[in-house]
């Protein structure tokens, strides 16, 4: 493994700092106080105040690691910040709750069928946190470093302290890769390589690596010495993996490395077996514990009648994760069947849920988010543009509008002013057509459109 130059170092951390910034950047928790009641503007979120505190209830829970297998609904209007709140609670959880993302229509992949994507989505929501005894040893450290992960990890071990904390990384690559550390017995200032499949370590030679290299690399890892003449013995670490990651680990067909490129295929059932009676034994001896974490499912009125089967079911596990559902559908049909029911979610599961509802916005809290929008785009906007924004967020959708101040932003740099004003606004106004200007305009030209069926009463159906 060669070392990268600094040059090339310095190259990679400028291309990192471009960020994209996301739909939800602006979230950074629930914004609520210590009595868990929501603050009006906090932490980027604005007013659904209910919904917020209700929310934060559930955290509370979520925290305390009492419950598992419960379901949360929320449900709103399309735009008032459902996902937004679930953004919010995983930011809240912190990273050592497991938080896992879906939307209701990934699940339909041609890679794996519908319940395997489901499990799989389940257990990467579970975390299983290990408690280990590791040996100390003073003046020696144990540092890995993992470079190109998609085609080949390559380790380093470099002769300092070896210290708990840099321990974790090895951790998080799983279990065979530390039982496989301890049984070749790797010494500080061995080079290895590790065996994508098996995890498997082979020594290759000695070398001796300063820890100004590893800096050099961008490793994360701290490097404190112990103090001299001290040794330390055995020491208690603990790391949390989740259910998935010792899934792939221990898929054969997969190895480790598949958790790197996400491209795990489906995953035997035995597997899975000896999986969880591996971890009901380290249960049993107080070795480990089950974090239940959050699987957050958006648009679930995309989900069908089987899915949903599924779900009543894995729910009743006493390994499940919280699950947070969101829908914008009032009373519809059921995927897969024929009958109708509110947000298209069968009446059985519906019935267990805990459902939080979202209440469209009034003025001054569009304004509020939409200001909040233009600082995390960094867009400089007047105060009579943010007027006009705001009424056309009121009157077309919060998303449009959201969408305009980009946008607005190209134009007035384009005509070199640092501030969006009115004109930028009216000009993107005229370009994008916002929803109900677009239907209009279908309704007008539908002759010279292909294939045009839409009857006027028709809306979209969802199949
Ligand atoms: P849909 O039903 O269409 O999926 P949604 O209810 O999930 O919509 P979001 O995607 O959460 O809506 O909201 C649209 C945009 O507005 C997002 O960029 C979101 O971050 C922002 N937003 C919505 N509500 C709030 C809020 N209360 N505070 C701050 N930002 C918000």
């Amino acid at each position: 493994m060669a070392v990268p130059s600094a040059d090339k170092v310095q190259e990679i951390r400028e291309v990192t700092r471009i960020e994209r910034i996301g739909a939800h950047s602006h979230i950074r928790g629930l914004g609520l106080d210590d009595a868990l009641e929501a603050r009006n503007v906090s932490q980027g979120m604005v007013g659904q105040m209910d919904a917020r505190r209700a929310a934060g209830v559930i955290l509370e829970m979520i925290k305390d690691g009492k419950i598992a297998g419960r379901a949360l609904l929320i449900a709103g209007h399309p735009g008032t910040g459902k996902t937004a709140i679930a953004m919010g609670m995983a930011q809240a959880l912190g990273s050592d709750t497991p938080f896992t993302s879906i939307a209701g229509s990934e699940i339909f992949s041609l890679e794996m069928g519908k319940t395997e994507a489901l499990t799989q989505a389940f257990r990467k929501s579970i975390g299983v946190r290990i408690k280990e005894e590791t040996e100390i040893i003073e003046g020696e450290v144990v540092e890995i470093q993992i470079d190109r992960p998609a085609t080949g990890t390559g380790a380093k071990v470099g002769k300092l302290t070896l210290k708990t904390t840099e321990m974790e990384t090895i951790y998080d690559l799983g279990q065979k890769m530390i039982e496989s550390l301890t049984k070749e017995k790797v010494q500080a200032g061995d080079i290895i390589t590790i065996d994508k499949a098996t995890g498997k370590i082979t020594k290759l030679g000695r070398s001796f690596t300063r820890a100004r290299d590893y800096d050099a690399m961008g490793a994360q890892t701290k490097f404190v010495q112990c103090p001299e003449g001290e040794l330390q013995k055995r020491k208690e670490v603990v790391h949390t993996v989740t259910l998935h990651e010792i899934d792939v680990i221990n898929s054969r067909t997969q190895g480790f490395l598949a958790l790197f490129s996400g491209d795990t295929g489906e995953i035997k059932s035995e597997v899975r077996e000896q999986i969880n009676g591996k971890v009901a034994e380290w249960r049993e001896e107080g070795k480990a514990e089950i974090v239940p974490g959050v699987l957050f499912i958006d648009e679930v009125h995309m989900l069908d009648i089987e899915s949903f089967s599924f779900l009543n079911r894995a729910l009743e596990s006493d390994m499940a994760p919280i699950l947070i559902m969101a829908t914008n559908r009032g009373i519809t049909r059921i995927r897969g069947t024929n009958y109708q029911s509110p947000h298209g979610i069968p009446i059985d599961l519906l019935d267990r849920l805990l459902i939080i509802s979202t209440t469209p916005y009034e003025e001054k809290e569009i304004r509020q988010i939409l200001k909040i929008r233009c600082e995390e785009e960094d867009v400089e906007m007047s105060d009579d543009a943010m007027t006009v924004l705001t009424r056309i967020g009121m009157e077309t959708s919060l998303r449009y509008a959201i969408q305009l101040i980009t946008t607005a932003n190209l134009v007035a740099r384009k005509r070199k002013a640092t501030e969006v004003d009115v004109d930028d606004i009216k000009r993107v106004y005229s370009l994008f057509l916002d929803e109900s200007r677009s239907t209009q305009f279908l309704k007008e030209y539908q002759q010279e459109f292909m294939f045009n069926e839409l009857a006027p009463s028709e809306s979209m159906e969802t199949s």
